[in-house]
C-alpha cells in the first residue's frame, strides 16, 4: 500500500492528518490465539484466526485451499448475485464453523453437497453449521449464494476499504486489512492464502479485471459477458480484488513467459506511459530480490482520487495519482508483503518498509542519488519521524512509520551489515519463505544469522522503540561522520 502523502521528504503529514483514530479495527477485545490447536473433540470458537489487532477477522478450525467465486454484477442496479464455493481443509471437528461475509443476503449454503443451517451474526460473521460435522482432516467443499447491494466501503486508516463505485458506474475493490469479504465469503487473514478464481458476468459494453491469469471471456446470448480470472498462487484474502469498467486493455508477455495485461479505466489512459516502465521496473527488482514470485502482472489504472494505491496481488491498483515510484512500490510488494505474507499484522514493516525501501534503490540504480545524503538528510529533518515504533506498533498506527522510518531503518541495517549481507538478505528471504507467511522477530533471526552478527540491539533501538536511535545505531559503519 502506498499512501498519497508518502512521499518521502513529506514525513509528517501521516501524523498530522490525524489517522490515529480510524475505525479499521473491528473489536477493542483480544482473544487467546486460538491457531494453537484446539482438542479435537472440541470445537473451535466461531470468530477470529487470532490476530491480537484485528481478533475476529478470520475463523479458526480449517485452512482455506481454494476459493471459487461466481459473481454477476449490474452496473446499473449496483446489485451484485454471488455463488462462492469455498474448498477447505479442516484442521478440527466441525459440528459448525465460520466464514467472514458483510452484508449481502445469503439465499442458501451447502457442505459438501448437503444443505446446511445458517445464522449471521455480528458484523460479518457466517454461521454454518453442516448436516454433519465435518471430521479433522477431512477436506470439504461450503458453496454459499447470495445476492444484494455490496456494503458501502469503511473508512481505514488510509482511505476507504472495500467495495468501490468508480466514476463511470462500475465498480472496484480495494483496502487493507479487510476488503474481500465485501464481495465473497472468505477466511478473511492473511495467514489463511489459498488459491483464487472468478468468474465475473457484467452487461456487455463492461469488462472485469482481476488477479492472476485470464481465459478468454464468454459471451451469453442474453446480452452478458463472463469474464475468467484465475490466482493459481496463493494469495491473501486482502489482495484479491474486482474491477468492473469499460476498461481499456494492454496485454502481452515478459521475457520470463510471465503474461501482463494492464487495464485503464476511462479517463486513466494516460498512464500507459507509466506501466510502460513495468518490465524494467519488474527486471530491476529480480536483481534485487529475485526470480518474481507471480503468475502475472500488470495493473489496474483507476480514474480515482482514493487515498492510496494497493498492491493487490499480480496486479496492483493505482489511484490517479501514481507514478512510477508507486508502481515500483506496489510491484516490491509482489515480493514483500504478497509472496511472503505477514504472521500477523504486527509485522507489517515486512511490507511497507521493503516497498519504501525498493524506491530508494530504484532511485540509487536509475538516477544515481545518494542514498547515504539522502539519509543524512531525512534524519536531520526531524525527530518526529521516530515517534512510532516499526514492530508492533499497535492496532490502526500500520500505516504510518513505515513509509518514512521503515526505509530509513533499512538503510541503516545495510550500512550496520554491509552490502553483501544486505543484498544476500533482500534475495534470500523471499526464497525462504516464498508463497508463504513469516513474521518480524523471524526476520531478525533470520538478518542475524545471515550477517553473523548479533544484532539484538540494533533491532531493539530502530524497530522496536519510538525513540531516535544512539548515534551508533543511527551512523552505522560508512554513515559514521
Ligand atoms: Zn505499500
Amino acid at each position: 500500500m502506498h499512501h498519497r502523502t508518502a512521499m518521502r521528504v513529506v514525513c509528517l503529514t501521516l501524523a498530522a492528518t490525524g489517522l490515529a483514530a480510524c475505525t479499521v479495527s473491528r473489536s477493542n477485545e483480544s482473544s487467546p490465539a486460538q491457531d494453537e490447536a484446539p482438542p479435537a473433540a472440541e470445537a473451535p470458537s466461531g470468530d477470529g484466526a487470532g490476530d491480537p489487532y484485528y481478533p475476529e477477522d478470520g475463523n479458526p478450525g480449517y485452512d482455506v485451499t481454494a476459493y471459487h467465486v461466481q459473481i454477476s454484477y449490474d452496473p446499473g442496479k449496483k446489485t451484485l448475485q454471488g455463488d462462492t464455493l469455498v474448498t477447505a481443509k479442516a484442521s478440527a471437528a466441525l459440528p459448525k464453523f465460520n466464514l467472514d461475509l458483510l452484508g449481502l443476503d445469503v439465499s442458501s449454503v451447502s457442505v459438501g453437497g448437503a444443505e446446511a443451517k445458517f445464522t449471521r451474526e455480528g458484523d460479518h460473521e457466517l454461521v454454518i453449521t453442516p448436516a454433519k460435522p465435518v471430521a479433522k482432516g477431512d477436506s470439504f467443499e461450503t458453496r454459499v449464494k447470495y445476492d444484494g447491494t455490496p456494503d458501502g466501503a469503511q473508512q481505514g486508516s488510509l482511505g476507504e476499504n472495500g467495495w468501490q463505485p468508480s466514476a463511470s458506474g462500475g465498480a472496484f475493490v480495494a483496502g487493507e486489512p479487510h476488503s474481500a469479504t465485501y464481495w465473497f465469503p472468505a477466511n478473511d487473514t492473511p495467514k489463511d492464502k489459498a488459491t483464487f478464481k472468478l468468474d465475473a458476468r457484467v452487461p456487455n459494453g463492461w469488462s472485469v479485471i482481476s488477479n492472476g491469469v485470464e481465459s478468454p471471456a464468454t459471451p451469453g446470448n442474453d446480452g452478458w459477458t463472463t469474464y475468467h480470472w484465475n490466482e493459481p498462487t496463493r494469495i491473501a484474502t486482502y489482495l484479491t480484488t474486482v474491477g468492473i469498467d469499460k476498461w481499456t486493455f494492454e496485454r502481452s508477455t515478459l521475457d520470463s513467459g510471465t503474461p501482463v495485461v494492464s487495464a485503464y479505466a476511462p479517463g486513466a489512459e494516460d498512464k500507459m506511459s507509466v506501466e510502460s516502465r513495468l518490465p524494467e521496473i519488474l527486471t530491476f527488482l529480480e536483481s534485487k530480490f529475485g526470480p518474481y514470485p507471480q503468475s502475472a502482472a500488470g495493473g489496474i489504472y483507476i480514474n480515482e482520487n482514493i487515498g492510496f494505491s494497493l498492491e493487490t496481488q499480480g496486479r496492483p491498483i493505482y489511484a490517479a495519482w501514481a507514478e512510477e515510484a508507486v508502481v515500483v512500490h506496489e510491484n516490491a510488494h509482489q515480493w514483500y508483503g504478497n509472496s511472503v505474507s505477514v504472521s500477523e499484522w504486527k509485522d507489517i514493516c515486512l511490507n511497507e518498509c521493503f516497498a519504501s525501501y525498493a524506491q530508494w534503490l530504484w532511485d540509487e540504480a536509475k538516477y544515481g542519488v545518494n542514498l547515504d545524503e539522502q539519509y543524512r538528510t531525512e534524519v536531520a529533518s526531524g525527530h518526529e519521524l521516530f515517534a512510532e515504533k516499526l514492530y508492533d506498533m499497535g492496532a490502526g498506527n500500520e500505516f504510518g512509520a513505515v513509509y518514512e522510518k521503515g526505509p530509513l531503518a533499512l538503510h541503516a541495517l545495510r550500512r550496520e551489515i554491509g552490502d553483501d549481507a544486505f543484498n544476500r538478505v533482500l534475495k534470500e528471504w523471499p526464497a525462504k519463505h516464498r508463497d508463504g507467511n513469516a513474521s518480524w522477530p523471524d526476520f531478525e533471526k533470520f538478518v542475524s544469522e545471515t550477517a553473523g552478527k548479533d544484532l539484538t540491539a540494533f533491532f531493539e533501538a530502530w524497530f522496536r522503540t519510538d525513540t531516535v536511535p544512539g548515534d551508533e545505531f543511527l551512523y552505522p559503519g560508512p554513515l559514521r561522520r
